[in-house]
């Protein structure tokens, strides 16, 4: 899951940065409204953690012309004031939920959770197919009830074909959602760790999760 965080101040994203990418999300950060309003545009991000007060373009219009433009990511405003006017104003811009500085990172966390879970039919922060099943709050991965180690980058990949359980995920839609903004599509990179996940996923059992769907991408489905 990938997440664009717009905040001027270096600390704060940095901070924000470094805990979100422990936690297994793709994080890009902009560091003024134009550039933010630039990568949202460009880029399909699963959610955008927005400042209100920011050089170039403020939080509120940088959210408005989100909406305007028709995009619905999901939206988390951050502000340093607590003040019900900015709230609501805030809401009111398209933000889908208001956090306010300094905050418990843990509620941060949760927040996000609550947004990403709203895009899907499921509620459950426990992802299954078949006898595969991952964590999305401890992280842990197992299959038949065997934990599977995974690396982060193994770990968002697994999620995002989770999460599209039975649907095509193609190459594009890995390289958008589970690798920064830094990354190059034209590489061997994403086959080379399908590859990885594949092994460590299907190793020492008899059904395959992962298929290739020749020309489009993978698919992961319960062959049952
Ligand atoms: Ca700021």
């Amino acid at each position: 899951m990938r997440i664009l965080v717009v905040e001027d101040e270096k600390k704060i994203a940095s901070f924000i940065e470094r805990g979100l990418t422990e936690q297994h999300y793709i994080v890009d950060v902009a560091y003024d409204g134009n550039e933010g309003l630039y990568l949202a545009e460009i880029n399909p991000y699963d959610l955008v953690v927005l400042d209100i007060m920011l050089p170039g373009k403020n939080g509120f219009a940088v959210c408005q012309e989100l909406r305007r433009q028709k995009n619905d990511v999901p939206i988390l405003m951050l502000t340093a004031r607590d003040d019900v006017r900015d709230k609501i104003f805030g809401l009111d811009s398209g933000a889908d939920d208001y956090l306010t500085k300094p905050f418990a990172f843990g509620e941060f966390l949760a927040r996000i959770r609550v947004l990403l879970r709203r895009q899907r039919t499921s509620q459950s922060t426990t992802l299954k197919v078949a006898d595969l099943e991952l964590d999305q709050l401890t992280h842990e991965v197992t299959r038949d009830g065997k934990k599977i180690e995974l690396t982060s980058t193994e770990y968002s990949l697994l999620e995002y074909l989770m999460i599209h359980a039975g649907q095509v995920v193609t190459r594009t839609m890995i390289s958008e959602h589970v690798w920064d903004q830094d990354f190059d599509s034209y590489s061997n990179v994403i086959n080379v760790y399908v590859n990885y996940v594949r092994k460590k996923v299907e190793a020492g059992f008899s059904s395959k999760l992962i298929h290739s769907v020749r020309g489009r991408g993978y698919m992961i489905k319960d062959e049952n």
